[in-house]
């Protein structure tokens, strides 16, 4: 893939970008090296002073970056001014939080005292460089929760970006060499998934986080794993977002819209399978598919769109797919499914019903606005259905009853259950997955601990 600003709105190559070289990539291999042993010794409000303003200098050029990110990938110029408004607000929160986060611990005075010490306590410490391998569906928001604790934990970065937003990512390095942090903190390798591994094999290089797909991920943990090298895994998803009768129909199915159809379906933890009990299906899929229809597809630039392309030619045509074998296989079409002509990789916001397990779309994930519908008897069937993928990232429920909250919080494979609302992340919760959405946390105290030394200090 050529590292290019492609505009997914209109199919014209934009800019083109020469990966880097050999010796390039050493001479930041180094300055990473170099950076992170003065770094490192830091104080936590010498990084919180750099973190603020580097948040200050992002609030203050949200218009610019916005229209880069829209430019590269396509997502509606509201939402990404909405997301570098959420990276300012984590860079604060871990600007404020770091400090308190990773205090030194003191074991329990009986186990002290058992080990024959005088006093023991657990230290955080930096592991050092850290690759990132990052996509481009939230080009900012996924490198930041990334980098604003890895920085403020006193580690160094080193971004691998998807190839199609070479632009945000340069912005990326520059907003924090410019907020103050020293040279060689935070770079970006301009450089292909090819090269990945020889840099992950490097001894200077610690450890790696990778935000993308399961092929993706697989690669990255086998090479790191082969090297003894720690790895966080944020994969795919494809969320259950289960109705049960009890729910505000109204306010579960305009939800199910957004959360279906936010980043145009682009997002890891999108609703992507709706999962309706027999006795408000009927109403829950009239409402749906309305909201469905009303919405805006257009120019990602202009205001008022809701929804904007697809990020690649490649991408369409993979949802595209799966849509055409869903259809084949005999699913009912309540919305959308059809490719439109004309320029732009578009494609229209789609329901499908009568889903079954022979179809690739129950199994994988839609990464665009195409939304399931499936009917369940009673709540185990929509557990059983909801755990019926390989995946296990969010999970979105509708109910107010108690013993059903307890059920679906109890039983379903996901690393978060969100109860009549949708699944978003914020700074102060982990956010992650099971099974082959991933291992690992990011965001909150779990996030930055995961590329920590945890050191025991005994003393005697
Ligand atoms: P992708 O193809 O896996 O790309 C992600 C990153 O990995 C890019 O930087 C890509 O570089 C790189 N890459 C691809 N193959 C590689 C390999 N074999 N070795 C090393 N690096 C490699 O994913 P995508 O299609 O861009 O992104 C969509 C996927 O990400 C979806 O499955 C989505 O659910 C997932 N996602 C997950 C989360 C989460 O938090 N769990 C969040 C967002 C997205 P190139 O661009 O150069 O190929």
């Amino acid at each position: 893939m050529p590292i290019a600003t492609v505009n997914p709105a209109t199919g014209e190559t934009l800019r083109t970008y020469d990966a880097l070289g050999e010796e390039e990539i050493e001479r930041r291999l180094a300055a990473a090296d170099t950076a992170f042993r003065t770094h490192r010794t830091t104080t936590f409000a010498e990084r919180a002073l750099r973190m603020h303003k580097a948040a200050d200098l992002l609030d203050a050029e949200c218009q610019d970056i916005a229209r880069v990110m829209t430019t590269e990938m396509g997502k509606p110029i509201t939402q990404a001014r909405a997301e570098a408004a959420k990276c300012a607000k984590a860079m604060r929160w871990y600007a404020d939080h770091a400090e308190e986060l990773l205090a030194d611990e003191e074991p329990d005075a009986r186990d002290v005292k058992d080990s024959g010490a005088s006093w023991v306590i657990v230290r955080y410490r930096p592991l050092g460089p850290v690759l990132a391998v990052m996509p481009w569906n939230f080009p900012l928001w996924q490198v930041v929760r990334f980098a604003a604790p890895a920085l403020m934990a006193g580690n160094v970065g080193l971004l691998k970006h998807a190839s199609n937003v070479p632009g945000t990512a340069l912005f990326l390095e520059d907003l924090f060499r410019r907020a103050g942090f020293a040279e060689g903190c935070f770079q970006t390798l301009l450089i292909g998934s090819g090269a990945v591994e020889r840099v992950l094999r490097d001894p200077r290089v610690r450890a790696a986080t990778l935000t993308g797909s399961e092929p993706a991920g697989r690669s990255v943990a086998s090479i790191a794993g082969d090297e003894i090298k720690k790895t966080v895994l944020e994969l795919g998803g494809s969320d259950p977002y289960i109705v049960m009768p009890s729910a505000e129909l109204d306010r579960a199915a305009e939800t199910a819209v957004t959360a279906r159809v936010q980043n145009n379906g682009q997002s890891c933890i999108a609703a992507k399978r709706f999962i309706v009990h027999t006795d408000v299906f009927d109403a829950f899929a009239e409402r749906f598919t309305a909201g469905m229809k009303a919405l805006r597809v257009g120019d990602p630039m202009a205001e008022e769109t809701e929804v904007g392309p697809l990020s690649s030619e490649r991408g369409r045509a993979d949802l595209a797919e799966l849509v055409d074998d869903a259809v084949g296989a005999g699913a009912t079409v309540l919305c959308g499914g059809t490719r439109p002509d004309g320029p732009g990789w578009y494609y229209p916001p789609t329901v499908l019903t009568g889903i079954t397990p022979r179809m690739r779309i129950h199994h994988e994930e839609a990464f665009g606005p195409v939304a399931t519908l499936y009917r369940a008897a009673d709540l185990d069937e929509a557990v059983a259905i909801a755990n019926d993928s390989p995946f296990g990232l969010g999970s979105d429920v509708w109910t107010h009853n108690g013993t059903e909250v307890d059920r679906f919080v109890q039983d379903l494979e996901a690393g978060g259950v969100f109860i009549n609302g949708m699944t978003a992340s914020h700074p102060a919760f982990p956010f992650g997955g099971v099974k082959r959405s991933g291992y690992g946390r990011e965001l909150s105290g779990h996030g930055i601990r995961e590329f920590c030394n945890i050191t025991t200090v005994w003393h005697g």
